[in-house]
């Protein structure tokens, strides 16, 4: 099926081409000086003192729980309304996902369920219960950490998790992979907790074709983090010396080089994002969906996806069909994490353990979005849409 408008589409122009075809030319492939350089580039944007790069969001998050300390069985309160990433990091170390449902309006972590959650946790029996999964717990397991994440591009609200994490000694992981250069309260997403992580697949709002980046201010962990990318490798290690069980996690130089000159220029590709999503605001105003709700404490938001929320009642799926037919692409999203089935057979969720994030899962679209996309293709999804939704 052909679409006549792309579901996503990265900003591409000559300097990028130009830049990637020089390393190209070299002999540095890999662990050249573009890893560095794109680094820089990324503690300069955010303003932090450690900027990681990495080869995907995924091994950057890993990463993070790694420096976390968090250990087999150990508990992490997250969100289940995310992409399935943020939470199969937990598992890759045999931990265990909390999870917390999310505010409605927003789709971020319910602040006020996570204050709740590590306190009856903290409290252990009856109370812990509630909120630990029915099976795959082990006795006597320890709350560890708290990964909220950035949903669509708008910051966790973060302050009273904050709260949380300092009342009980938790790390808190940001899942910023959907929000490099939002801001709450003034405050740059990515540098909310601990460590942040932002993602650069084609879709995101910059790209490295494949790639992620860990931020943090932390040094002890930022050096422990560049040894476990290169498959455990410490300062001052040898090629052949490993201090710790590590990962190829590397950032290649192709990569690197293209990261740099997107990070370049990041707010004017931020902006185009931000005029398109003005621009669904403006053609979707007499159809019947809800669209994203950006929040006081979202000081900029940073726009990943565009998604509407269908009327309750209104059959999302076939929607989704029937547009595709009229050659407009869409999707659903999120699927909630809790009810992957390898999520079911290990820790027991059944339907209706969420249902803020189930209801969301349900109703929630992904209308085509990035930032060269057009006014004229802006209104052929809406007429779609609208004609549909009637
Ligand atoms: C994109 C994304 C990631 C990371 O994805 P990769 O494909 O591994 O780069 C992680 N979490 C969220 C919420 C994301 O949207």
């Amino acid at each position: 099926m052909k679409f006549r408008v792309p579901m996503s589409s990265p900003d591409i122009t000559e300097k990028e081409r130009e830049a990637v075809l020089r390393v190209l030319n070299t002999r540095h492939l890999s662990m050249g000086p573009e890893i560095r350089a794109f680094e820089e580039a990324i503690e300069k944007y955010v303003g932090v003192k450690h900027a990681i790069a990495v080869n995907s969001g995924t091994a950057g998050l890993h990463l993070c729980i790694r420096a976390a300390g968090i250990e087999p069985g150990d508990l992490v309160i997250t969100t289940p309304f995310s992409f399935m990433a943020s939470s199969n990091v937990i598992l890759f170390e045999q931990a265990v996902p909390v999870f917390v449902d999310v505010d409605p309006v927003t789709g971020n972590i319910d602040p006020v369920q996570v204050a709740e959650a590590a306190a009856d946790i903290n409290e252990g029996g009856e109370a812990a219960k509630k909120w630990l999964p029915r099976k795959g717990v082990l006795d006597g397991a320890k709350l560890k950490a708290i990964l909220p994440v950035d949903i669509f591009g708008q910051p966790a609200d973060m302050d009273p998790i904050k709260e949380v994490a300092d009342r009980y000694g938790l790390k808190i992981i940001e899942d910023s992979c959907e929000a490099i250069g939002a801001t709450y309260k003034g405050k740059k997403a990515g540098l909310l907790g601990d460590y942040g992580v932002f993602a650069f697949y084609p879709n995101k709002q910059m790209t490295t074709a494949e790639g992620g980046v860990i931020v943090t201010n932390d040094d002890e962990a930022a050096s422990l983090m560049r040894a476990l990318r290169n498959q455990g490798r410490a300062e001052g290690d040898t090629w052949l010396e490993h201090s710790y069980l590590g990962y190829n996690y590397r950032m290649h130089e192709l990569s690197a080089v293209l990261g740099r000159v997107q990070a370049e220029r990041l707010d004017e590709l931020l902006d185009q994002r931000e005029k398109v999503a003005q621009l669904y605001v403006k053609h979707l105003a007499e159809i019947p969906v809800e669209t994203i709700k950006v929040v006081e404490d979202t000081t900029r938001m940073s726009w990943f996806v565009y998604v509407v929320r269908l009327a309750q009642g209104v059959d999302r799926d076939e929607t989704i069909r029937k547009m595709g037919e009229a050659g407009v692409p869409a999707r659903p999203y999120f699927a909630p994490i809790h009810l992957q089935e390898f999520m079911v057979d290990r820790f027991g969720f059944q339907v209706g353990d969420f249902p803020v994030t189930e209801d969301l899962g349900r109703r929630g679209m992904a209308l085509p979005f990035s930032g060269v996309m057009t006014e004229a293709q802006v209104e052929i999804v809406c007429e779609v849409l609208g004609e549909l939704l009637g």
